[in-house]
């Protein structure tokens, strides 16, 4: 039997789309694949309020933040860290031998503009990664304003991991000049695994020219070369992106501010039940729109919780992250997910655990 998925990633996706992934194989040099680039293209654009072209890449969201800092780090890096995607992108940017440091701060902190100026002064960086919304703790960064900060240091370009908030709620990509922001499209956008998207700033693609070349795979220039033509290097998920464009198209059909509006409403409720009956991890003010982290305040077993709900009524909820393991849980609320579908599992906890 299958478990209706309200884990922050990979999000439960429609039967309709999934059969999109069956759609008969097209040649990744054929006309047809053109086409289908470029409508994935348009309305990709659309979705990140953006004029740069947007990359496909054939791996999981983890690849692209690969791509980010192989690709557009000349000097030195500063990743900021407040939850375990951004320690993730410190230890991607380490592990490709990239010149970086990591900032960090407490897990249930956000960021704050001051911060980061305090750090873009001392001249050293010329890169600085940022996640959008920590998946591991439910806690939206203030990207608008970081991005104000970051654009008064010309030399410094902006990445942004925009994993679990990407179609959830509104990436203003050219408002805030994001140098590369990237999604898998496992979360909000509510599509199987196995695809990431990037946007990517004219003059991020003009440095990636320069910078001494780390990988193949992963290589800019060689995927901006490709995208001129509709085309990718090597070949693509292609049944991924049959899924994409339909999705995307149902996206837009539902209306971006419709879809965004959706998703704060569903913040609301549960954030409103999760004070009501536990607490919330983060700091007031930064609370996610795409998902909850609820502190565990009543001591309850978050690992029985999640069998009996997955094992008697089929629904899938997440564990708090790491260490934060059982000492918070998380509840998503994103991609196609409905408010009574929401209102209905919190119903069951409540029923479960007694509240
Ligand atoms: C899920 C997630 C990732 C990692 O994603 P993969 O698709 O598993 O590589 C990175 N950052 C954030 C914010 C996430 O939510």
């Amino acid at each position: 039997m299958h478990k209706r998925l309200f884990t922050p990633g990979p999000t439960e996706v429609r039967a309709d789309v999934l059969k999109e992934l069956s759609t008969p194989q097209i040649h990744h040099r054929s006309p047809e694949f053109g086409e289908l680039y470029a409508g994935i293209q348009a309305k990709l654009k659309q979705l990140l309020f953006t004029e740069n072209p947007v990359f496909l890449f054939t791996c999981s969201s983890t690849g692209a933040m690969e791509a980010a800092v192989t690709n557009l780090v000349g000097k030195r890096c500063l990743n900021l860290v407040n939850g375990a995607f951004s320690k993730r992108w410190h230890e991607i940017t380490e592990a490709n031998a990239v010149p970086c440091d990591a900032f960090s701060i407490d897990w249930n902190k956000a960021l704050r503009p001051e911060m980061v100026e305090e750090q873009l002064e001392t001249g050293k960086y010329d890169a600085v990664t940022l996640v959008l919304n920590e998946t591991s703790t439910g806690l939206m960064n203030p990207i608008a304003d970081i991005s104000e900060v970051v654009a008064r240091y010309p030399e410094v370009f902006l990445l942004v991991d925009a994993v679990s908030g990407m179609a959830g709620v509104k990436i203003d990509t050219d408002a805030w000049k994001l140098d590369f922001v990237l999604a898998g499209v496992q979360k909000a956008f509510a599509l199987p695994a196995g695809l990431a998207v990037a946007a990517v700033s004219e003059r991020a693609l003009a440095r990636s020219e320069h910078v001494p070349p780390r990988g193949y795979y992963f290589s800019l220039p060689n995927m901006y070369k490709q995208h001129k033509k509709n085309q990718t290097p090597s070949t693509p998920a292609i049944p991924h992106m049959f899924a994409l464009n339909a999705q995307l198209a149902n996206i837009l059909a539902e209306g971006l501010e419709e879809r965004f509006a959706r998703h704060e409403k569903m913040a609301e409720v549960v954030q409103n039940w999760a004070k009501r009956h536990f607490d919330i991890y983060p700091e007031e003010g930064y609370w996610s729109k795409t998902l909850t982290c609820i502190r565990n305040t009543r001591g309850i077993s978050i690992g029985e919780l999640i069998n009996n709900l997955a094992n008697n009524y089929n629904l899938r909820i997440a564990n708090g992250y790491g260490p934060i393991k059982e000492k918070t849980f998380r509840i998503a609320h994103m991609g196609d997910t409905q408010l009574d579908e929401i209102e209905g599992l919190l119903k069951v906890i409540e029923t479960i655990a007694e509240l």
